[in-house]
């Protein structure tokens, strides 16, 4: 059983700040970190680290961040098989700036993950048949990963869709014909519906509005908040798991890396939601993206005090 990732990988840089600097404005600040980001691979290192067989399809750029990139990608385990040098790309990079209370801006050059297409897919494409489960994001051209979806739907897979980030243009609500389960968050939601979520019983609304128009699954996410589950024969509220949250980035990407690896692994929707939340949560409480996801020795410690 192996689950399959489709997505981008960009090193991140990230700059701590004492507070975020204005337009115009040199700013010194604290101290600086290297690290591997990117939807895809921070899914694909969450899913990973909680033991699932991971097949990352992905494209790195021929410029010096492709290395440290792909060092890091191996040192969680994920194997490199399917990942390919583009020649005339740079791989994506994140300029992260987090201020002291958090908060965080983020220019995003996606480099070699735009460029992916249905070559991608051919390499991908036996790794895509055998998948019980893939993953798939929207930092990589949405036709090709759609393409990759069609071949594990064909061959009785799940296909996952975190609709992030938020397309400035909208998503076309056919997607959801195209995919087994979508999981936004609240803004997410707004551009899928044209409403957005609030409450977790708002979550619950647009979960089962989400699948009256197509999906089978829908997880709609609301961060703290918890969260709300509209699956065939099960639905519920989630509410959240209580932690001291330090960095929300890639909180999204530990609830997707665990959800499929909680469905891999035959859980229930409604159980492998909340392990999923789980994962989310306890990402929150470390730094980093890809690196801040749990492994499934500290889910389970954590599910267990919970
Ligand atoms: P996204 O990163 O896609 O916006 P969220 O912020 O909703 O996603 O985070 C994903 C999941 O991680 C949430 O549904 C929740 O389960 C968990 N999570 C995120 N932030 C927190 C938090 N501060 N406290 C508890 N759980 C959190």
């Amino acid at each position: 059983m192996t689950i399959a990732v489709f997505g981008s990988i960009n090193m991140d840089v990230t700059a701590y700040m004492l507070r975020l600097p204005e337009p115009g404005e040199t700013l010194h600040g604290a101290e600086y970190k290297l690290g591997l980001g990117g939807k895809g691979a921070n899914q694909a290192v969450a899913a990973r680290k909680l033991g699932s067989d991971v097949r990352f399809i992905c494209r790195l750029g021929s410029d010096d961040f492709a290395k440290p990139a792909a060092r890091e990608l191996s040192s969680h385990g994920v194997d490199l098989g399917l990942v390919a040098t583009d020649a005339q790309g740079a791989t994506g990079l994140a300029i992260i700036n987090v201020g002291q209370n958090g908060e965080n801006y983020i220019s995003l050059i996606g480099g070699s993950n735009l460029r992916m297409d249905g070559s991608d897919v051919a390499r991908g494409r036996a790794a895509l048949e055998q998948a019980k489960v893939l993953l798939v994001q929207l930092e990589v051209p949405l036709d090709a990963a759609l393409k990759a979806g069609a071949i594990v739907r064909a061959h009785g897979g799940i296909v996952i869709l975190d609709p992030a980030p938020a397309p400035e243009k909208g998503l076309p609500v056919n997607v959801l014909g195209q995919v087994d389960i979508i999981t936004p968050n609240e803004k997410e939601t707004a551009l899928l519906l044209g409403w957005q979520p609030v409450t977790p019983e708002d979550a619950f609304k647009a979960a089962k509005e989400l699948r009256a128009k197509g999906v089978g699954t829908a997880i709609v996410k609301l961060g703290a908040r918890g969260l709300a589950v509209a699956a065939p024969g099960a639905e519920a509220i989630i509410p959240p798991f209580k932690v001291t949250a330090i960095d929300t980035v890639a909180a999204g990407d530990s609830f997707n890396g665990g959800l499929a690896h909680a469905l891999e692994r035959g859980m229930p929707i409604l159980e492998a939601a909340r392990f999923a939340a789980a994962c989310g949560a306890l990402s929150t409480t470390k730094k980093g993206a890809a690196a801040a996801a749990p492994t499934r020795t500290e889910v389970e410690a954590f599910l267990a005090s919970a």
